[in-house]
């Protein structure tokens, strides 16, 4: 069974910072970690080829400082990484991040599963896995909370929705996106860490993924983004002194006055 993990590296810490001028995320690699719901669907795909035996490939699109997170995904076991980077894809949308992930994986063939995280905690939008499935023409299955059993040709599910919960067999190749808490992920070995600083991860670039220009980076964004901005917060203190009476009245007015 081949199973290709999405893996995004995203900033350690949720101070996003956009660039004044173009309105584009500045993505400062140094600082990125694992996307957490990666972690946990690499750790799905390393339980899956344990009991049922797997090729298992990270694949992720970014600046080429993201090796270093793709050598992590190695360390913590994955046979493979791919990492996507190229000028050419530089702010794309959701939509053109989608396309270069699908013209990826049909380089090397579809394969059996693709798990991606739920969400990435920095993007937020959750339509990476959808689309990228959409673009594949495969089934996708989204917010799997458990794993039941994967076959040669179904995998079954159990998925949360806004409902509660529903149980879903779906046939292969499909493509899944797990929540955080479906697993534990493991930790890199420091055997595994010594094979992932010798571990080659492939760059390849748009051209060598067959990708469209028009359908790459800013040209093959759907959406453009008009303004960015982090919303202004503003603290005040007030001290109410008094007797417990004119602390309730100064108290309530003050409630009026902001309401
Ligand atoms: C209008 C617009 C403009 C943007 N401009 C820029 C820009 O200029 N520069 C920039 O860096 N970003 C930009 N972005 C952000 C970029 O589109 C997203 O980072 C990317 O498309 C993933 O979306 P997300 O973070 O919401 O992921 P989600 O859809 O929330 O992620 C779900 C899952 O998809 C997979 N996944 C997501 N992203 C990747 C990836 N890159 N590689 C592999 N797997 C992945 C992971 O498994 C992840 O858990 C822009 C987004 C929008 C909407």
């Amino acid at each position: 069974m081949k199973i290709v993990v999405c893996v995004k590296a995203v900033p350690s810490s949720t101070e996003v910072r956009f660039d004044p001028v173009s309105h584009t995320i500045i993505r400062d690699g140094k600082q990125a970690v694992i996307n957490p719901f990666d972690a946990a669907a690499l750790e799905c795909a390393l339980r899956i080829r344990e009991t049922a035996g797997a090729h298992v490939t990270t694949l992720s699109m970014g600046i080429p400082d993201t090796v270093r997170i793709l050598r992590d995904t190695v360390a913590r076991g994955a046979d493979e990484a791919v990492l996507l980077s190229d000028r050419a894809f530089a702010g794309s949308d959701t939509l053109a991040t989608s396309y270069a992930l699908a013209c990826a994986v049909r380089k090397t063939g579809v394969p059996d599963l693709l798990i991606c995280g739920k969400m990435a905690v920095d993007g937020d939008t959750a339509q990476i896995g959808p689309e990228l499935a959409a673009a594949l023409g495969i089934p996708a299955v989204t917010n799997v909370k458990e794993i039941l059993s994967v076959g040669e040709d179904r995998i079954g599910v159990i998925r949360e929705s806004d409902d509660g919960e529903q149980e879903v067999s779906v046939c292969l190749p499909a493509l899944i996106t797990v929540v955080k808490s479906i697993v534990d992920p493991r930790m890199p070995s420091i055997a595994g860490i010594r094979a992932a600083e010798a571990a080659a991860v492939s760059v390849w670039t748009a051209e060598e993924i067959g990708a469209d220009p028009e359908r790459t980076g800013l040209a093959g964004s759907a959406t453009q983004v008009v303004r960015t901005f982090s919303p202004e917060r503003k603290k005040e203190c007030v001290y109410i002194e008094g007797s417990a009476v004119e602390q309730a009245d100064r108290l309530r007015a003050l409630v009026e006055e902001l309401s």
